[in-house]
């Protein structure tokens, strides 16, 4: 696919993006980040806002406030409520007092938006696309960029230097194909991702991201029809991945893919008996989706019992 690739940009800096957009990269750089989560400031008809704060990072709360240069801060928009996004969130919001928006129903335990969003809403000149998929709670954001048109802020929906992935039960790939079909439809000219640079035509990409997933679908059905699959051999026949997140990665994609042909009617799980104990030495914090720290032991543990689950042609 035609992904993007970007130089490393100067860390703890807002770099100019568009005209009334800069960017401050993260600092946190992985497998699943790329450079790090983007965090974007926006000038808009009603003061500044913060687009996805970034990880619970000491230093890029300061990048923040170094960046608003003693301006104040009314508002803080969430695309999602992964870690690599929400983390920094209480930090500035504390430090500024900034309201924080983010879809109305919350997939993350604990948290409330202040102001919660629903499709079509608009603040500050960003209007809300309800994009699930990546995430249950995904919102992109339209906005207007003087002398440049229409753009979409797209998260982690969609991103210009990798596909997402798709991690249930919070990703659903019904959604995910949904998500993607409605981007097709709309006519923004160019998409600020929450990992990576700006994507020009972006449609292009949408289309691609579309028929890799279906092509993708079309293998693992194509291999249940030769026999019965666990989650874990399956990715590792249709992946070979070595690195462990990567791995793990595949294996959600894979699980995503099996439970939407479930509900598609085409395939059925044949186990429903759990997995053996988590071999919890081999098994790092930076667990899928996003570097998150916070994977909890039950998060862990329904990831490996996952691996586990049986799948079945359903002729
Ligand atoms: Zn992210």
């Amino acid at each position: 696919m035609a992904f993007l690739t970007e130089p490393e940009p100067q860390r703890g800096v807002a770099l100019p993006v568009l005209d009334g957009i800069r960017r401050i990269v993260a600092r946190n750089p992985s497998v699943m980040t790329y450079l790090g989560t983007n965090t974007y400031l926006i000038d808009g008809p009603d003061g500044l806002t913060v687009l996805d704060p970034g990880p619970d990072d000491d230093e890029h709360v300061a990048d923040i406030l170094r960046a608003l240069d003693g301006g104040k801060l009314p508002r803080i928009v969430l695309t999602h409520t992964h870690s690599d996004h929400l983390g920094a969130t209480a930090k500035l919001q504390a430090a500024t007092g900034a309201e924080v928006y983010a879809y109305r129903i919350s997939a993350k335990p604990g948290f409330e938006p202040d102001k919660p969003l629903d499709d079509g809403d608009e603040v500050a000149g960003l209007k809300a696309v309800f994009t699930p998929g990546h995430a249950a709670d995904h919102l992109s954001f339209e906005f207007l960029v003087p002398g440049t048109g229409k753009i979409l802020f797209s998260g982690d929906h969609v991103m210009s230097w990798s596909s997402s992935i798709v991690s249930p039960p919070d990703g659903d790939m019904v959604a995910y194909y949904k998500s993607l079909n409605l981007l097709l439809g709309r006519d923004e000219i160019l998409y600020a991702p929450g990992h990576g640079p700006l994507l020009p035509e972006p449609r292009e990409l949408v289309a691609e991201l579309l028929s890799h997933r279906q092509s993708r679908e079309a293998s693992i059905l194509e291999a249940l029809r030769e026999r019965e699959w666990t989650v874990a051999d399956l990715a590792e026949h249709l992946y070979h991945k070595t690195d462990f997140r990567l791995k793990m990665a595949a294996q959600r994609n894979v699980l995503a893919h099996l439970l939407k042909l479930e509900h598609d009617g085409k395939v059925v799980q044949v186990n429903g008996q759990k997995a053996s104990a988590l071999p919890g030495d081999h098994v790092p914090d930076d667990l899928p989706p996003g570097n998150e720290k916070d994977v909890s032991k039950a998060q862990r543990n329904m990831m490996w019992e996952d691996s586990a689950r049986r799948f079945a042609y359903a002729g």
